[in-house]
C-alpha cells in the first residue's frame, strides 16, 4: 500500500488552545509546522514536553519563539543528515539541549538563561522530525509554564528512591538527609522518600540505558530515582548514574516515566558520601542543569551556557562529570536559578 507522506492531522482541543495539550498524527519523516499561542505576559519559564507514540526517535526539527528567535535547528535539510540523525543532531548542535530522548519521550525548558528570551509572549512554532521513517506516529504535547510570580512562591518536588535491600538502609536515610539539606540551603524543597519494596531480577550489567528502559515502564506522578546492584561487572567505578528524558516531567500519555537510575558496584564499604553526590548530579539533570563541558563528536566542546561557571570554580561543582570525587560541592547562583525554573517544581 502506498503511503501518502502528506498526510497529517491537527487536533487543537478547543478551550484549552493557549495553556496547552495538543494531540495530532503524522506519517513520514517530519510533521506539519503547530503553532502554541502563549497568552500571558509573565512567563518565566516554559516547558514543552513531548509524548510520541510511534516513533522512538522523533524529535524537534525547528522550535522557533515569537520574536523569531530559532530555539532549535536541525540538520534534517541538509547532506550532514547522512551522517549525523537529527535527533542527535537537534539535541546537541543547539544552545538548549533537551539532551535525551528516551522512547519517544523528551522535553525543553525556554527560560531566561536564553539570550533574548525575557518575553515568550506569543505564537510559538514548531514541527518535528523522524529519521526513522514512515510509521504513523501520535504525538501528544503538553506546555507547562511558570510564571514570574508563582516562581517567588516556595514549593517543593516530592521524590522516590527506590532499592533492593542489599545496601544499608540507614546509612542511605542518612545520605539522602544530607542531600536533601544541601538543596534546601539552596532554597529547593525536595522530599526523598526512600522505598526498599523493590524487587528486580539481580541482571549484572554496566548499561545503563537498558536498565533504565526496564525502570521506566509505566506511569508515575512524581519523580522516581532507581539505585540498583551491578552485580561483579563492573570493578570500575563505585557509581554510575543515568537521567532520563531530560529535562525531567511527568508524562501523561505514554505508559513511560522520565526517571533516574544509578547502579552501584557492591563493596564491603559503599560510600554513601559519593553517593550522595551522584543522586545530586542527576537530579540536577533532571531539573535541567547539563554538564560543566561536554565534548562530543563531530561538534566539539558544549558549555553549559551559564556565565558563572569556569574553570575557576569547576573542581567544585555539582555539573562537573566527576563531582563525586570532589571533596566540597556546590552550585553556582545561575545554576540555581535555572533550576529553580522548572515548572515541575512549583
Ligand atoms: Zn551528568
Amino acid at each position: 500500500m502506498k503511503l501518502i507522506l502528506s498526510f497529517f492531522m491537527i487536533y487543537f482541543l478547543g478551550p484549552q488552545y493557549s495553556w496547552g495539550h495538543y494531540d495530532f498524527e503524522f506519517s513520514g519523516k517530519e510533521s506539519d509546522w503547530i503553532e502554541f499561542e502563549v497568552s500571558s505576559k509573565e512567563i518565566k519559564s516554559l516547558q514543552f514536553n513531548f509524548e510520541v507514540i510511534g516513533g522512538k526517535k522523533t524529535f524537534i526539527r525547528d522550535l522557533v519563539a515569537p520574536n523569531g528567535k530559532v530555539i532549535i535547528k536541525s540538520n534534517y535539510a541538509t547532506p550532514s543528515s547522512q551522517r549525523i540523525p537529527p535527533w542527535i543532531y537537534s539535541t546537541i548542535g543547539n544552545k538548549v539541549r533537551p539532551t535525551y530522548v528516551v522512547d519517544g519521550l523528551f522535553s525543553i525548558i525556554v527560560n531566561d538563561s536564553i539570550n533574548g528570551m525575557d518575553n515568550k509572549t506569543g505564537m510559538w512554532k514548531l514541527r518535528l522530525v523522524d529519521g526513522n521513517g514512515q510509521s504513523n506516529k501520535k504525538v501528544f504535547i503538553h506546555k507547562n509554564t511558570l510564571t514570574r510570580e508563582e516562581a517567588t512562591l516556595q514549593k517543593g518536588m516530592k521524590i522516590k528512591l527506590h532499592h533492593q535491600g542489599l545496601i544499608d538502609p540507614l546509612a542511605l536515610e542518612l545520605a539522602i538527609e544530607d542531600l536533601e539539606k544541601i538543596y534546601r540551603d539552596y532554597g529547593l524543597s525536595i522530599d526523598i522518600v526512600i522505598k526498599d519494596n523493590w524487587q528486580d531480577p539481580l541482571e549484572e550489567t554496566n548499561d545503563l540505558e537498558k536498565k533504565i528502559q526496564e525502570f521506566t515502564k509505566g506511569r508515575r506522578n512524581e519523580v522516581q530515582i532507581y539505585l540498583f546492584s551491578r552485580g561483579k561487572v563492573s570493578d570500575q567505578k563505585d557509581f554510575q548514574g543515568l537521567a532520563s528524558c531530560l529535562p525531567g516531567f511527568i508524562s501523561q500519555k505514554i505508559d513511560k516515566h522520565c526517571a533516574l537510575a544509578i547502579g552501584f558496584t557492591p563493596r564491603v564499604e559503599i560510600n554513601f558520601n559519593k553517593l550522595k553526590k551522584v543522586v545530586g548530579h542527576e537530579l540536577a539533570h533532571y531539573l535541567g542543569l547539563f554538564h560543566l563541558e561536554d565534548d562530543y563528536y563531530p561538534f566539539g566542546r558544549r558549555d553549559d551556557g551559564l556565565e558563572d561557571t569556569h574553570s575557576g570554580n569547576e573542581s567544585s561543582n555539582f555539573m562537573h562529570k566527576t563531582s563525586e570525587y570532589f571533596e566540597v560541592i556546590e552550585f553556582t547562583s545561575q545554576q540555581i536559578t535555572k533550576m529553580l525554573s522548572h515548572p515541575e517544581l512549583f
